[in-house]
């Protein structure tokens, strides 16, 4: 779409704003010029809006595109569930890596494009990928292609890990970080972000966080790392430092409101007062949590976060740990899982959740002034799902039935920096069936080059 033509989206039978009073629209309209949104309201008061294309919305709810904050986009799907369902934890991450450091161009070029559609189609607008593809000049074209918002950087450590991690100097980490970001941020009319990213604290020194913490803040972007306080990880801090390990990194000085921290497990009530007193971020990840038996409803303390008023968004993380990667199941879980451990209901409230997947999944992402809310003046990226569905119906709480009713299926448009990406349920920019027979094919040519396979429990003939 060129900077001036005008779209008008009218007669939807709701329109979810997460607009500053929450509003929600009945028989609404949005008018899109160019890549914002220039006009939000009821259809009767935008009749007069001329518009270039014209999309009746009638039994559709609209959504703000979705943010998933921890995503690793580039390899998993070429691979996807070969990983048998009882593969511990490091056993898993080295096997990983190892696919992932063998990846070619090409490889991470589909894949990335596969996991993109499928963000797409089912609502995800907006992603980070935290640093794990390599290939960043062959996937600008994906990002170009397929129009979505992503956060890119170069995951690095400079510590020995036992996860394949490939180890750098700490000159060599910084500097990659720093090209990355000086590279890509901005790209793309703005839609793709750049930030530092070291894999995680344990495996980085302190100069190399204290680094990533400084490039984030000259460039004006962000930092993003995993966070997970198993026990091994609290003594190990504890004996080197005498302080936990969120205690450490406010002491360094790596905290702060440009930091995104993934999962956040295993914290102490003083490490969550330190994140929201110092405005740091963090997606959690429950379907990865859950299937990598993490504990999530006693270690994930998010009901805690919440309440203290730390800003988290939702992530899925990767296509091989989590498998799916698909917001709006998130958004499910988090709405559920915590009912169960505390033997209450509403914990984590409805409206909570949505705004963990938009507003403040944006802002999350340090995009809240542009995305995340269906807003004048904002980014157009928003979702319309067709309710003409049986798990939808019947209707009358639309924030109630797309939480714990609907899923990916019912997207039927994707709109992004007023791009039209998917409409009637396809992406508009790939032949989606070519492309999964593609990446099929690279994904056995992989597993044979690597020699990675697994047996399976039952005989396949
Ligand atoms: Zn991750």
């Amino acid at each position: 779409m060129n900077e001036k033509s005008t779209l008008k989206i009218e007669h939807a039978r709701f329109i979810i704003t997460v607009d500053p009073q929450r509003r929600i629209i009945t028989d609404g309209a949005i008018v899109i010029t160019g890549d914002r949104i220039t006009e939000v309201g009821k259809t009767a008061e935008l009749a007069h809006v001329p518009a270039e294309r014209i999309i009746d919305a009638s039994e559709m709810v609209i959504t703000p595109g979705f943010c998933n904050g921890h995503l690793h986009v580039s390899y998993a799907h070429a691979v996807r569930g070969i990983f048998p369902d009882n593969l511990d934890a490091n056993d898993y991450l080295a096997y990983v890596f190892k696919l992932q450091s063998a990846m070619e161009e090409e490889e991470e070029y589909y894949t990335s494009l596969l996991a993109i559609t499928e963000l797409l189609k089912y609502g995800t607008t907006c992603f980070l990928d935290p640093g794990s593809t390599k290939y960043l000049d062959a996937c600008l074209d994906v990002y170009e292609k397929s129009g979505c918002r992503i956060i890119v950087g170069s995951q690095v450590v400079d510590q020995p890990n036992p996860i394949n991690l490939p180890q750098l100097t700490l000159s060599e980490a910084v500097s990659r970080m720093e090209d990355t970001i000086q590279k890509y941020d901005g790209r793309l009319n703005g839609r793709v972000r750049a930030w530092a990213m070291p894999f995680s604290a344990e495996y980085s020194s302190t100069e190399l966080l204290k680094s990533a913490k400084r490039l984030a803040d000259e460039h004006q972007t962000g930092m993003t790392m995993h966070q997970v306080n198993n026990p091994g990880v609290i003594e190990a801090y504890l004996q080197n430092f005498g302080q936990l390990p969120i205690e450490y990194l406010e002491d360094i000085g790596v905290l702060g409101p440009n930091v995104l921290l993934s999962h956040s497990f295993g914290l102490s009530d003083s490490e969550i007062a330190i994140l929201a007193r110092t405005d740091t971020k963090v997606a959690v990840c429950p379907s990865a949590s859950l299937k990598m038996g993490m504990s999530v409803t006693t270690k994930g303390r998010l009901p805690e976060m919440l309440a203290a008023g730390v800003c988290v968004g939702l992530g899925t993380d990767a296509g091989n740990n989590s498998n799916l990667i698909e917001t709006m199941r998130s958004m499910y879980l988090t709405s559920v899982l915590y009912n169960d451990t505390q033997q209450a209901t509403g914990v984590v409230p409805t409206e909570t959740v949505v705004e963990m997947a938009t507003i403040q999944g944006a802002r999350a992402l340090g995009l809240d002034g542009e995305i995340g809310s269906l807003e004048v003046g904002k980014r157009a990226d928003l979702v319309l799902f067709d309710t003409r569905r049986p798990e939808w119906r019947t209707l009358h709480n639309p924030i109630n039935n797309l939480v714990f009713n609907a899923d990916g299926r019912s997207v039927h448009t994707v709109i992004v920096d007023g791009r039209i990406v998917v409409e009637d349920h396809k992406p508009m920019y790939i032949d989606e069936w070519e492309l999964i027979q593609k990446v099929q094919g690279l994904g056995e040519g992989l597993l044979a080059r690597t020699g990675v396979e697994f047996p399976t429990r039952w005989p396949v003939v």
